[in-house]
């Protein structure tokens, strides 16, 4: 068997749905960094989107396009992305969580932390897509050791994405003005910092670091994608930042690759 490149790891700022059908920088970064990486056997993705009581892992033959969204033109709600499942990689995915509470779902699919992305990277939509929910009894320290144990699939051929944002505040969006809050820019920047250093016992201790974290993460789901993914860094890793810019005041879209 011939020994599979460890694959990268991402974590994709994927702000508004409308990035999945408006050309635009973000549209185009997804795009390009997907053609910067092996072609991957298959895609486990850890979305905002997808919140439970314990973890699960989507192991349905074909997930459904899930329009988790409202407020937005027809057209989104339209987009379809019918990647196929993988019902035995999910069962080993599962495997690797042993003594966690994680099971196999029969009842997700894909949301738009999901398809809005990989829409643009993979917009022929054949390769194989799990996801992973957010565990929301979870610590975050909890999140970091669970996500861990994905590191075999790295090996096995199988790109893992976080997808959220590392700023996200919606209540506070600022609809008619892009300027960002400084409070935005200042934890976007200290983010960069700790995700630049390797320190991601700062980032995951992120309560820790004063009111413009507050701000930022008012709810953790956007921001633990984050964690998931450079959890999975080893110290091989280089790591940098493709996209970087705060949009409607409170949402930064920082994306990240690992490896
Ligand atoms: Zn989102």
């Amino acid at each position: 068997m011939i020994k599979e490149q460890r694959k990268p790891v991402l974590f994709i700022g994927h702000g508004s749905p409308m990035n999945a059908i408006e050309d635009n920088l973000f549209a185009a970064a997804w795009r390009d960094v997907a053609l910067t990486i092996p072609r991957p056997k298959a895609i486990l993705s850890v979305s905002a989107h997808w919140e439970t009581d314990g973890s699960m892992v989507t192991a349905m033959k074909s997930p459904r396009t899930i329009h988790d969204f409202y407020g937005f033109p027809q057209e989104l709600f339209h987009v379809e992305y019918p990647a196929p499942g993988a019902p035995e990689l999910a069962n080993h995915v599962v495997g690797l969580f042993k003594g966690n509470d994680v099971t196999a779902d029969e009842s997700w699919g894909l949301d738009h932390g999901t398809w809005s992305v990989l829409r643009r990277m993979y917009p022929e939509a054949d390769i194989p897509v799990l996801q992973l929910s957010l565990d929301r009894q979870k610590s975050p320290r909890e999140h970091v050791a669970l996500a861990q144990q994905l590191l075999p699939l790295r090996d096995e051929g199988v790109l893992i994405i976080g997808s959220g944002n590392i700023v996200h505040n919606l209540p506070l969006i600022r609809w008619h003005d892009n300027a960002s809050y400084p409070w935005a820019a200042e934890f976007n920047a200290t983010a960069t910092e700790f995700i630049r250093g390797g320190d991601l016992d700062r980032l995951t201790d992120y309560a820790a670091l004063g009111e413009a974290a507050r701000l930022s993460i008012p709810t953790n789901e956007h921001y633990l994608p984050l964690l998931y993914s450079l959890a999975l860094r080893t110290t091989a890793d280089p790591v940098s930042v493709f996209t970087d810019e705060i949009v409607l005041g409170s949402i930064s879209m920082q994306s990240v690759m690992i490896g």
